[in-house]
Order: C-alpha cells, then sequence, then structure tokens
C-alpha cells in the first residue's frame, strides 16, 4: 500500500487522493514543487514541515480538511494571515488549513456590517470599507490577518474610539470538530460566540466574519518623534495626557531607529528615537486645535507626520519596515498603572534596541474598549490601561540571539510592573501558566465550552485552552 508518512502515522494515497478529490483548492505535499513556499509563515524563525497543507476555497473545503484532519488523527493548524509569532497558524508534520484563498469582502453600507472571509488580511477589509467612508477596528499592519488578531483581540488605532475588533463581531460562520458547520452570534450558539471572542482558535475554523462598520473615512494621524533623550519626559506626559483625552483621539507609543533611506530625512537616519503614532477620529477641522498643546509640548517635535490622510494609508504606513521573511520575537504584558519606576526601566532598554527594526509598542486599551462589560468576551484585561510589547525584529538570523535575549530581559524587567498577565495575540509558545495567565478567571468557562464543541483538542495548535475534564 501507498503511503505519506507523518512523524507518527501513515495516511494510506487512496485516502489522500478522496480527501483531493473532495477538495476544489489545491492540496499540498511535500514533494509538490509549490511546497516550500506554500509552508512559509510571516515569521521566518518558524521552520515547519506540515503533511498536508489544504488551501480551502470554501466552507465545503474546510468541512473536508477537518473531518480528513480528525479521521487521521492529525494536528490540525488553522492559518488565516499567517502572521502569528510562534508560527501557530502551521505545524510540523500535520495539517494546515490553509484559509488565505478565502478572501470575499461584502460591505453593507445601509446596515453598515461587512462580511468578510475568514482568510482575509486587513488591507482586504480597509480597501474594501473604505469605499464607502467605513471602517472597523483592526490592528497597525495591514497585512496582519483578520482571523488571528480578531479571535486573540485585536488591539489598534481604533481601540479608543471603536473598541477592539473582536468588539465589533456581530456574527461568524464556524466549523466545528466534529465538522458541523454553525453560525455563532449573541442570539445563536451564544456561548461559543462568547469564548470565540478572545479564546482564538480553539473552538473551530471561522470561515466568514461579519463585522460592525463605522464612518471613518480621512483619519488625521501619523508618527511624531522626539530625540531618545526625552523619553522618559515623554512617557511620563504620555502616560497622563491620553487616558484624559477624547475617545476620538488614539496614539500608541514606540520606542524605534528611524529607517536609513527614503523618505525619512537623512539626519535621523539610522536614530534611536522614542514617538507616538497618532490617530485622530474626530472632525477634521478641530485637528488642528487638537494637536496643537502635543505638537508644543517639548517644542516641534524632530519628525511630524501627523496630517489627514485616508484610513488605508494609515493601516498600510508600516507594511514595508515589517515585510515577510523577517525574524521576530516578542513578548507581552497587560498593564493597569505605569508607573516612573517602569518608565525608568522602559527608558534604560528602550536605549538598546538591538536591531534597526526593534521595538517597543504601547498600546492604549482604555476609551472604547475599556468600556465593554467585562464580561461580554473572553477577552479578560478590560480594566487595563495598555498592552505593552517588547518585539526583537531582524532581517537577518544572525541577530536572533542577540534580539531575543533584549526582548526576554526587557520583559522580565517590567513583568513584575504589569497586570500580570499575557495577550494570547503577542505571545511566543510560553507554556500553560501564561495562556491561563491571559484568561484568568475566564479559563475555566472556556475550557467548559471547549469540552462542549472540541471535546478530543483537535483544534490544539494554538494557545491552548485544554478541554475541562
Ligand atoms: C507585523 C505584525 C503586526 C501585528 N500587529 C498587531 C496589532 O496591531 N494588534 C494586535 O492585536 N495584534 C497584532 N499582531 C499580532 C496578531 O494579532 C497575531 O500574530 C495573530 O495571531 C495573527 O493572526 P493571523 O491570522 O495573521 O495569523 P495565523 O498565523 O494565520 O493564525 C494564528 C492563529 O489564529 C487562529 N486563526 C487564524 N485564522 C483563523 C480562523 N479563520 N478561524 C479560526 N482560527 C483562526 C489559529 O488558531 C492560528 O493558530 C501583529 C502581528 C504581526 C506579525
Amino acid at each position: 500500500m501507498a503511503t505519506t508518512a507523518t512523524a507518527t502515522l501513515t495516511i494510506a494515497d487512496a485516502d489522500i487522493e478522496q480527501f483531493t478529490t473532495a477538495l476544489r483548492g489545491e492540496l499540498i505535499q511535500p514533494a509538490d514543487p509549490g511546497y516550500d513556499a506554500a509552508r512559509q509563515v510571516y515569521n521566518a524563525m518558524i521552520d515547519k514541515r506540515p503533511a498536508l497543507i489544504a488551501r480551502c476555497v470554501d466552507a465545503a473545503d474546510v468541512i473536508a480538511a477537518v473531518t480528513f484532519g480528525r479521521e487521521h488523527g492529525l494536528a490540525v493548524a488553522i492559518r488565516g494571515g499567517g502572521h502569528n509569532g510562534p508560527g501557530l497558524g502551521t505545524c510540523d508534520h500535520g495539517l494546515v488549513i490553509d484559509l488565505s484563498s478565502m478572501k470575499g469582502v461584502r460591505v453593507d453600507p445601509s446596515a453598515r456590517t461587512a462580511r468578510v472571509g475568514g482568510g482575509c488580511t486587513w488591507a482586504d477589509v480597509d480597501h474594501a470599507t473604505h469605499a464607502f467612508g467605513l471602517a472597523t477596528p483592526s490592528g497597525i499592519i495591514s497585512t496582519t490577518g483578520v482571523g488571528g488578531l480578531t479571535l486573540g483581540g485585536g488591539v489598534g488605532h481604533l481601540s479608543r474610539q471603536c473598541g477592539l475588533a473582536l468588539d465589533n463581531l456581530v456574527e461568524v460562520d464556524v466549523v466545528l470538530a466534529d465538522g458541523q458547520f454553525v453560525t455563532a452570534s449573541a442570539n445563536e450558539h451564544p456561548d461559543l460566540f462568547w469564548a470565540l471572542r478572545g479564546g482564538g482558535g480553539n473552538f473551530g475554523v471561522v470561515t466568514s466574519f461579519v463585522f460592525r462598520l463605522h464612518p471613518i473615512d480621512t483619519v488625521y494621524a501619523g508618527p511624531m518623534l522626539w530625540p531618545l533623550e526625552r523619553s522618559a519626559d515623554v512617557l511620563r506626559w504620555y502616560r497622563d495626557f491620553l487616558p484624559q483625552a477624547a475617545d476620538d483621539l488614539n496614539g500608541f507609543f514606540a520606542f524605534l531607529v528611524v529607517p536609513s533611506g527614503p523618505p525619512f530625512p537623512e539626519h535621523l537616519h539610522g536614530h534611536k528615537m522614542c514617538g507616538v503614532v497618532w490617530c485622530y477620529t474626530g472632525p477634521l477641522d478641530q485637528a488642528d486645535a487638537v494637536f496643537a498643546p502635543i505638537r508644543a509640548q517639548f517644542g516641534p517635535p524632530a519628525l511630524d507626520w501627523v496630517g489627514p490622510m485616508p484610513h488605508p494609508t494609515l493601516q498600510s504606513m508600516f507594511d514595508p519596515i515589517y515585510p515577510p521573511g523577517h525574524q521576530w520575537y516578542w513578548k507581552a504584558d497587560f498593564v493597569n498603572e505605569l508607573s516612573d519606576e517602569a518608565i525608568a526601566l522602559h527608558v534604560r532598554y528602550g536605549a538598546e534596541l538591538p536591531t534597526p527594526q526593534s521595538t517597543m509598542h504601547l498600546y492604549p486599551i482604555d476609551g472604547a474598549a475599556g468600556r465593554v462589560a467585562r464580561d461580554a468576551t473572553a477577552w479578560n484585561y478590560r480594566s487595563a490601561k495598555w498592552a505593552q510589547v517588547m518585539v526583537g525584529v531582524s532581517p537577518d538570523p544572525a541577530d536572533n540571539e542577540r534580539m531575543t535575549a533584549w526582548t526576554r530581559s526587557y520583559w522580565q524587567a517590567l513583568h513584575p510592573h504589569s497586570a500580570g498577565g499575557a495577550y494570547v495575540n503577542m505571545m511566543m509558545e510560553e507554556g500553560d501558566d501564561r495562556v491561563r495567565a491571559s484568561y484568568g478567571e475566564y479559563y475555566d468557562r472556556l475550557a467548559a465550552i471547549k469540552r462542549a464543541y472540541d471535546p478530543a483538542n483537535l483544534f490544539r495548535v494554538n494557545q491552548n485552552i485544554a478541554p475541562a475534564g
């Protein structure tokens, strides 16, 4: 009998053939010419070799793939945009359900909703919604997948104005572990809908998302940078200023290195700096007045690229700095209070950014995101003010050790000043305790829902919630 070998089992060729026939999309195997390209994910540190990659094109393909994976005892990874830090959109020896071809976006301008295919990136969504002068919250890079970002939270430029990405989810279509196709919303399978909003890919494969849209078209936005020597002052001011600002002003703080090339001014090339990336969604005729005191705060900023721009321009502004294929290592925490002591540590580690692409971001999660009822979703950190992430990034694998060491030691220094929990979207594989820290008191409720929808833990290639025993 001809077989395909995985690390732990063999699959008869006849079964593979049957699977291929059941799919409208492609089934990619290790001997296929496209295999190496198909198995790559965004983080070049990840080098996994799945036994099979099913490029699904519709829900029927997903049902066939889930059924095949379950019946053959394979580890099943769900791939949306492929941006997950530890590479949880792929796996060794198992089956990857690759949704990247499931791309459609249908905007309903009168209902102000969009139905979004399970494999869309945020660029797909922003492009489609912007034509109607509408937008929904996402992250800060447009190549990130809708699937992973939304199901784990979704912190971005519109968090203070419109909440997290998952707060704007109205309905999802899901293929469950037993192959059943269900719709989950506030009215249908409300337990599943609750768990999916924060619980990541633990409960099934989402084949489409329906998002609420907001009238956001031209934003007044962009980066404002100051010299690194001012970072303690900037951080202290930022800490006190932003929480009392109106919801229509969002700004994430960053340590960064100015890229050495156009369009950045030559005299700043290669300089370590601190800054805030703003996004103001209020009336444009009031933007100058809103920013006048900010601009005056420390004298003119060293770089001020804040101005009116289409929302998708802001969303894709940093894409060129972070193309796929760089090495990534990151660690994150939630933060309730940014003490002077924590700021002093930030200043110390910010000055030691190990590579030009490495960074630290503090994302505000107050405003609209902070006002959502705490138990409305499985996202556990509603009362925190910030999500803080230290990110080592480099195109060169030779930097991995150095940037990983910096990220770890920066995180260790700041962790005692944090709210104690993790953010599943900005974690590496950090063990069960960190997953539990993400969900806190919701973990047991999630584990019970996991038992109801995926008792055998078919969907375990993720920040895993084990089914309750
Ligand atoms: C450059 C970059 C910028 C980022 N910026 C932000 C940001 O601004 N804000 C923020 O909150 N996060 C951000 N992230 C983190 C991001 O949210 C996570 O990495 C997330 O996992 C990426 O989702 P994905 O679909 O691209 O990833 P994938 O690797 O494809 O999937 C990750 C996991 O999500 C699950 N999943 C994905 N799609 C589906 C689906 N359709 N159904 C069920 N499960 C699914 C699976 O469990 C999978 O293991 C960023 C990441 C990167 C690399």
